[in-house]
């Protein structure tokens, strides 16, 4: 199982991250042991400073494909979740500052929190809102009819280089509002009005 992550898809917080606008999908992978379920508590690392938070709607591949067109995207998915691209942004500056990978940034033990699944059925995906809540304070407003490039297009885009297998994740990108938390914060997820996940920053 492969978790496949999506930078910088949603133009607010390209801005915000005083970034350009990709062209083309930017990804990077989280290995299986940074999955956190169950609302399990998230241990502050002592290697980072600056722990963020990026709420994302996640997607569950439900079968096997590689090469997969735009118009068939939408038959490889038909859960999702909201998780946490928790990272540790001062390390992800060194490492974009000396052109490095960041994966030690993004990928370390238990950086992505991730809700229960939920199926999508009929709902239309080019449509639905989600919320990061950090201590009751909403801090991200989601909304994937923002997305720059939207779920089947990563279907096909990131199924040119890696076969997607059932029950890999697709991270799709968070909305602007990132920002860092500190031990005793809790922060939560919605999809449109139910809470999806909890997590208390320990
Ligand atoms: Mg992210």
């Amino acid at each position: 199982m492969k978790i496949i992550c999506i930078g910088k898809n949603y133009a607010d917080h390209a801005a915000e991250m005083k970034s350009s606008i990709p062209t083309e999908p930017l990804v990077f992978m989280k290995p299986p042991t940074a999955l956190l379920v169950n609302n399990k508590p998230f241990y502050y690392p002592d290697f980072t400073e600056d722990l963020h938070y990026e709420g994302e709607i996640v997607l569950k591949i439900n079968k096997n494909g590689r090469h997969i067109q735009p118009e068939f995207g939408r038959g490889y998915y038909d859960q999702i979740a909201f998780g946490f691209d928790m990272t540790a942004r001062d390390l992800q500056w060194k490492c974009k500052e000396k052109g490095h990978p960041w994966e030690i940034a993004k990928g370390f033990d238990n950086s992505a929190p991730i809700s229960n699944f939920i199926n999508i059925g009929d709902r239309d995906v080019n449509d639905i809102k989600f919320t990061t809540v950090l201590n009751e304070e909403v801090v991200q407003n989601g909304d994937t009819s923002k997305l720059i490039f939207n779920f089947d297009t990563l279907i096909c885009y990131v199924s040119k280089f890696f076969k997607l297998q059932q029950g890999d994740l697709i991270y799709t990108g968070t909305p602007a509002g990132v920002g860092p938390v500190k031990i005793g914060d809790t922060l939560k997820g919605y999809i449109e009005d139910k809470e999806m996940i909890k997590c208390e920053i320990r």
